[in-house]
């Protein structure tokens, strides 16, 4: 028999109180939620014989994202890196440029720089929001950029600094007005990587429809999926063009004929998974009531504890709850980990948050802001499970 500190014996009792015993079968993360409607819809979209890249699902899709979000124009792709790949690169990000980017976030955010050709530029994040901090963002450009034209550049590097992306980060929207006054006085555009804050809004307004553009994902294990997918929302009637062009192989119209003016993209959502994403948007709302209540249960069963903190939504902003987060009151990497193994043992598969990604070998030597928030997030923060159900 294991004897654990007091954190790791107060973290067990608090999930065993939300939750419920773990013992017969363990209790995920995060799992989608799939219901009769569900196999209705796509059940639907497999007679019509329409499965692939055209059919009227996707624009169906695309219709019900732009009325929950308020966005223009949504495009949607196969997976939100693609979304985020295909973003950057229609906002003019080129081989050889940076963007900046929180250290703080999944991987798929540096590998869709690094898939222009593009090299990440690590940013420190907010000890509030989780997201990046737009007042640490101004001192470090103040410091290490200037002015060349009508580019901002490195002046360490040399390289043209072309985008913000920040991240609204397990759903949590960061400060994102804040930010783009930063982004005005350094005259950068911003990409919004709302991949985990479909259902988050700052005042009224949707996560990732800030920025030029922003981008949402679908994978299996956000607040809705169609199997795999992604979109891209951006209220610029031009640019939603461009990016739609660029998802179809840049083909042109012609009844018969294969024209194409550029080296382009094939990353359109198939029908067959869109078929599903309108069946999961049809319930996204009992998603988010599921979601928010569960994450209230957290809240009021750590109000007393010295131990922890419950992660609540930024002031003015209303949060998704993607997935729930304990903060420990004192950052320590072990006790974390205590806390990690002595969970995942009785069935609860809590995770930390990302490994920061400086520290990754593919970016380690990338440009960088000093992180220290970064690095005290990192040793203090914890995903517990957040299934929709589970607030039910
Ligand atoms: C999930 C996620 C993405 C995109 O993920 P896909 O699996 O490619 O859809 C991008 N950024 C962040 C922060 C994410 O959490």
């Amino acid at each position: 028999m294991t004897t654990y500190d007091l954190p790791t014996r107060e973290f067990l009792e608090v999930l065993t109180s939300v939750l419920g015993p773990a013992e017969k079968s363990t209790i995920a993360l995060h799992e989608p939620n799939i219901g009769d409607h569900e196999h209705k819809m796509v059940a639907e979209c497999l007679s019509s014989g329409w499965v692939s890249s055209v059919g009227e699902f996707i624009t169906r899709f695309e219709n019900q994202l732009s009325k929950i979000t308020g966005a223009k124009h949504v495009i949607a792709v196969v997976n939100g890196t693609c979304a985020l790949h295909l973003a950057l690169h229609s906002v003019g990000i080129n081989p050889g440029d940076e963007v900046i980017i929180p250290s703080l976030s999944f991987v798929a955010t540096a590998n869709a720089v690094a898939h222009c050709g593009a090299i990440p530029h690590f940013a420190d994040s907010d000890l509030t929001t989780l997201g990046l901090d737009p007042t640490a963002l101004r001192k470090h450009l103040g410091s290490v950029a200037t002015r060349r034209g009508d580019d901002l550049i490195n002046t360490k590097t040399g390289r043209r600094i072309g985008a913000i992306v920040p991240m609204h980060t397990f759903g949590h929207p960061m400060q994102i007005d804040e930010l783009i006054l930063v982004a005005k006085e350094f005259g950068l555009p911003i990409v919004e990587d709302a991949a985990e804050s479909l259902g988050s809004c700052v005042g009224k307004k949707h996560t990732g429809t800030f920025g030029r553009c922003g981008i949402l994902s679908f994978n299996g294990n956000k607040t809705i999926t169609t199997g795999g997918g992604g979109a891209i929302l951006t209220d610029d009637e031009s640019l939603a063009k461009k990016i739609r062009h660029l998802a179809t192989t840049a083909k042109l119209a012609h009844d018969w004929e294969f024209l194409h003016d550029q080296t382009a993209f094939n990353y359109r959502m198939p029908n067959l998974n869109a078929a599903l994403g309108c069946a999961q948007l049809d319930r996204l709302d009992e998603f988010l009531r599921h979601k928010r209540n569960l994450a209230n249960k957290y809240d009021k069963a750590l109000q007393n504890s010295g131990s922890f903190e419950f992660v609540g939504e930024p002031k003015g902003t209303t949060s998704n709850y993607w997935l729930n987060t304990f903060r420990l009151t004192n950052p320590n990497l072990a006790m974390r980990n205590e806390l990690l193994t002595a969970s995942r043992a009785k069935g609860y598969l809590c995770r930390p948050a990302w490994n920061l990604l400086h520290q990754l070998p593919m970016y380690e030597n990338s440009p960088r802001a000093e992180l220290p928030v970064a690095q005290i997030l990192l040793s203090s923060l914890i995903n517990v499970p957040s299934s929709a159900n589970l607030g039910s």
